[in-house]
């Protein structure tokens, strides 16, 4: 509807990714998804600080791209908040950023640069393999590992660069997308990645995507996302087959 207010909505759609990440295992205590206001470039939707499963739309407010919140400003905040507000500053085709602590995207992490890479073709969106983001390169060897500053939101970003996923060593991953479900998609994708290639590595040396064959896999993603969101509406309760009446 022309003039409609965009929030609400968008609220929804943040809590609907919550509840599919902790379906997945994608984040637990911790983890957080946000948004870019579609009107407003310079703002993003977050929660402020609950654990991902617990959030609901009155939980989620409005940041600036500094990292902090607009009108609750006493609000409890992650600490890690400024993954996002950097992110989107550096990143205009970005509107979604997913931040968790995956435990095979951890174990990638500390693999080494260029050991996770694309293996199956529902992945092509990480390309020629996925940045490594090293901590102590910016910040020394006895920082929390966390991004709790604008200096380290910026400096991860920069790592990222145009890359849809970037690791954090020890700490986990940072997926980015044009949309919520793209950025969704991409973070549990990643995992499922991981899984993927770890079984692979026991049987012997992956034949991993080539970066032409990654990148025509990416050609089809839209489709991809579009009904794998479809499916994990449903896996929660959100879904179509899952409403009285329209099962089949
Ligand atoms: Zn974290």
């Amino acid at each position: 509807m022309p003039g409609a207010d965009p929030i609400p909505e968008l609220k929804a759609t943040l809590v609907s990714a919550n509840r599919i990440l902790v379906h997945h295992d994608i984040v637990d205590g911790f983890g957080h998804v946000s948004a870019r206001l579609p009107d407003n470039p310079e703002r993003f939707l977050l929660a402020r600080r609950k654990a991902p499963g617990l959030v609901t739309a009155d939980d989620i407010i409005e940041f600036d791209l500094s990292g902090e919140p607009v009108v609750e400003k006493h609000a409890p905040t992650f600490l890690e908040r400024f993954i996002h507000s950097e992110i989107y500053a550096a990143r205009p085709d970005v509107n979604s950023v997913v931040h968790s602590h995956s435990p095979l995207m951890v174990a990638m992490s500390v693999a080494g640069q260029g050991a996770f890479r694309p293996v199956c073709h529902t992945c092509g969106f990480l390309g020629e393999g996925t940045p490594l983001f090293e901590i102590r390169k910016v910040a020394g060897d006895a920082t929390n590992l966390l991004i709790s500053s604008r200096e380290l939101g910026k400096a991860l970003a920069e790592t990222l660069a145009d890359a849809g996923v970037v690791l954090m060593r020890g700490h986990g991953t940072t997926a980015v997308g044009a949309s919520v479900q793209q950025a969704v998609y991409r973070a549990v994708y990643s995992e499922i990645n991981a899984r993927v290639q770890l079984s692979a590595q026991q049987m012997g040396v992956p034949e991993f995507l080539t970066p032409a064959e990654a990148k025509a896999c990416e050609g089809t993603s839209s489709l991809q996302v579009e009904r794998t969101w479809a499916y994990w509406l449903d896996l929660i309760g959100q879904g179509r087959a899952s409403q009285p009446g329209v099962a089949g």
